[in-house]
């Protein structure tokens, strides 16, 4: 199979461009309900990710891929309802062993070749609230068993997910699942809730059980469903260069340099809660320098590229709501996944 010829695997690809988002968009909502609010990020993340299915092939740049989503979730936000023109965090497009956080710099000319599997993550915000969605995409078959795996993992685990369920048998379910299949669940990565303007709440859902968690049970609330799986090592570690950061909401110490506080304060000011990459920091150029002194004080918080050292990785990822009576709405399903 040469690069010209190549089949995009890991989704149901749609056979035609989505286009409901459009009339939707001119419905009005109420941006005070949290369901509204993820339902119209939803129906964004939805219509973006359809259109960049064309694009994700052999000898695509990430960079190019990275734009192409920035700039349709800004088109497709209504700015005045969002934090940061509607993207939710920046794009990780995190390539074979790298499980999650790789963004490309503004420079990066790393492409897509037909032997690599991808995991697309990105988020849209409507209203302080987040859908954060995820799924893997390969062109090449000898991937299909890890993303298979991880697939049916993530779906057990929205099947799974229900008020009072206990998170550690939750999290064994999904170990179980992965190594029917041979695949390692990655023991450090795993889901989340989400809390208005917060990415990351407190409730942590490993891939693996036994795990130190502080909530044990499920509650009524908004939950990233995501399950991590690897063919080779079963721990994510930090690799490489830092492009996503975040301001960090419960710490705020005082910043000895003036130059310091007015970066930071910028950064608050453009991004809010909500983590950013490198390549949205228009105000001061090379910041390198003050995302490390922020970094080191705690102001800002890093999220490296998360590898594992041997073999390959998938994830897919939905946000749920659960509510009382069983309730349950999967914001991000699709057609594709
Ligand atoms: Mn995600
Ligand atoms: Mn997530």
């Amino acid at each position: 199979m040469s690069a010209s010829e190549y089949k995009l695997k890991g989704i149901n690809v749609p056979q035609k461009k989505p286009a409901f988002l459009v009339k939707k968009n001119e419905q009005p909502f109420d941006i005070n309900s949290t369901v509204e609010c993820l339902e119209r990020a939803a129906c964004i993340h939805k219509q973006v990710r359809g259109e960049m299915y064309p694009l994700l092939r052999p000898g695509v740049r990430l960079l190019d891929l990275a734009n192409f989503v920035e700039k349709r979730t800004i088109e497709l936000s209504n700015e005045k309802n969002s934090l940061n023109k509607g993207i939710g965090f920046p794009i990780g497009l995190s390539i074979n062993n790298c499980a999650a956080h790789y963004h490309p710099h503004a420079n990066d000319a790393t492409e897509l070749k037909l032997t690599d599997i991808v995991k697309v993550d990105f988020g849209v915000e409507v209203g302080g609230w987040i859908i954060d969605s995820a799924f893997t995409v390969y062109f090449d078959d000898r991937h299909e068993k890890l993303a298979n795996a991880v697939r049916e993992a993530t779906e057990l685990g929205i099947t799974n997910a229900a008020i009072d369920a206990d998170i550690d048998e939750w999290s064994r379910s999904i170990q179980e699942v992965m190594e029917s299949y041979e695949v390692h669940p990655i023991r450090n990565l795993g889901g989340h809730n989400i809390l208005k303007g917060l990415i990351h709440g407190e409730y942590y859902l490993p891939s693996f059980p036994g795990q130190p968690i502080i909530h044990k049970r499920f509650t009524e609330g908004i939950y990233a469903i995501e399950t991590f799986g690897s063919t080779g090592t079963d721990m994510a570690v930090p690799s490489g260069e830092t492009t996503i950061y975040r301001t960090n909401p419960y710490k705020n110490p005082l910043l000895k340099l003036d130059s310091s506080r007015k970066f930071m304060s910028k950064l608050q000011q453009s991004f809010k809660t909500l983590p950013f990459s490198t390549r949205f920091i228009d105000f001061q150029p090379n910041p390198k320098t003050q995302l490390n002194i922020l970094s080191s004080n705690k102001n800002i918080i890093d999220y490296p590229p998360l590898s594992v050292i041997e073999g390959n990785t998938a994830q897919y990822e939905h946000t749920i709501f659960l509510g009382e009576n069983g309730q349950k709405i999967v914001f991000s399903r699709g057609d594709d996944y």
